[in-house]
């Protein structure tokens, strides 16, 4: 059944556990997940950033969205918008069908301008006001995503601030996300606290001075426990980078957020936690294996088969570590339409 995450994020908080989201932008993917949660008792969270739409296109993914209702009518799911830069983002995300999302005016519409935080306020409570009235969630995003180590944020998918930040920006500052809560009414926060996108995320592995976990903990309370959401969280295990290089890959070493470091956010109130370079790196190792191993093959089914294989076991990793395991069953999805009177009663 497709629901708003809000739904999803109110079940977490209430049995303290986090959704690992995921992005996705094609057919192999979206089985990788839903088969991971359905075997887990797990509910799914899909995301699709703008550019991930544009490959995958609207028309198809409004069809693809009833198909895996359809398919998978025991897993509970959130289709989400990640990182909308715009209004109209949102609204066509809406159009397609999607159940919740993210409108980001941390940034600017070019997407690489840091914003004020009146326009970020402007933006998101516009956002929620027309999304509220369809039953869709809404998620904002205070303090700009990028790298403690480095002062930057990494482009991706055309998405990143632009020049070097400064600490201030890169942390988000929890009296200011506790305004920013209560004057757009969002349903959840992202939060900036020194993850980034993309697979180079730390040079070693993250202490404290680079990854302020601690700092979950600080908005949670100053917000009085909004569902928080970690960016840029995938863990880049180094399993899969070895196995990408081992078949003939060029990764040069990197580390991600370690599930140890998630599981302490998630302890502290984060519900949902991005994954998107991890999926993308379990699939090229397991298509470099495939076409190393069995060279004569080119059945697309046979090594897209095994990439789905891959990414999945990923998934089913990330629903146990983040305590997402059978909890479909204590959960009750209501419609878009009726989480529509949920927020006029508000
Ligand atoms: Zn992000």
């Amino acid at each position: 059944m497709l629901v708003s995450l809000r739904q999803l994020m109110d079940h977490a908080a209430e049995h303290g556990y986090g959704h690992p989201a995921f992005n996705i932008s094609n057919i192999e993917q979206a089985h990788a997940v839903f088969r991971a949660a359905r075997k887990l008792g797990a509910p799914a969270v899909i995301q699709f950033s703008s550019s991930a739409r544009k490959y995958a296109t609207d028309t198809v993914i409004a069809k693809l969205i009833a198909g895996l209702e359809q398919e998978y009518r025991d897993v509970p799911f959130a289709v989400h918008q990640d990182h909308g830069s715009s209004f109209a983002i949102c609204l066509t995300a809406m159009q397609t069908g999607f159940s919740s999302v993210m409108i980001d005016g941390s940034l600017e519409a070019d997407h690489k301008t840091v914003a004020s935080f009146e326009y970020n306020v402007n933006i998101t409570k516009k956002t929620v006001e027309a999304a509220h009235a369809m039953g869709v969630s809404v998620e904002g995003e205070l303090g700009v995503i990028g790298s403690l180590e480095t002062g930057t944020s990494d482009k991706e998918d055309g998405h990143g601030a632009e020049g070097v930040l400064t600490r201030d920006q890169l942390l988000t500052n929890p009296a200011q996300a506790a305004e920013f809560v209560k004057l757009t009414g969002v349903d959840s926060l992202a939060v900036a606290i020194g993850t980034s996108h993309g697979a180079y995320k730390f040079t070693k592995k993250p202490t404290g001075d680079i990854l302020a976990i601690d700092r979950i903990a600080e908005i949670s309370k100053a917000t009085g426990g909004a569902h928080l959401v970690m960016h840029g969280s995938s863990s880049v295990p180094q399993k899969i980078q070895d196995m990408i290089n081992e078949f003939g890959g060029k990764i040069p070493q990197t580390f991600g957020v370690p599930t140890e470091e998630i599981q302490k956010g998630i302890k502290s109130g984060v519900r949902k936690v991005n994954i998107d370079t991890d999926l993308r790196m379990a699939c090229t190792a397991a298509i470099r294996k495939e076409f190393a191993s069995n060279p004569a093959e080119f059945d697309p089914r046979k090594y897209l088969g095994e990439a789905i294989k891959a990414m999945s076991e990923l998934c089913e990793e990330r629903y146990e570590k983040f305590f997402c395991a059978d909890k479909i069953g204590s959960f009750k999805g209501k419609s878009l339409i009726e989480m529509q009177s949920f927020y006029s009663k508000k």
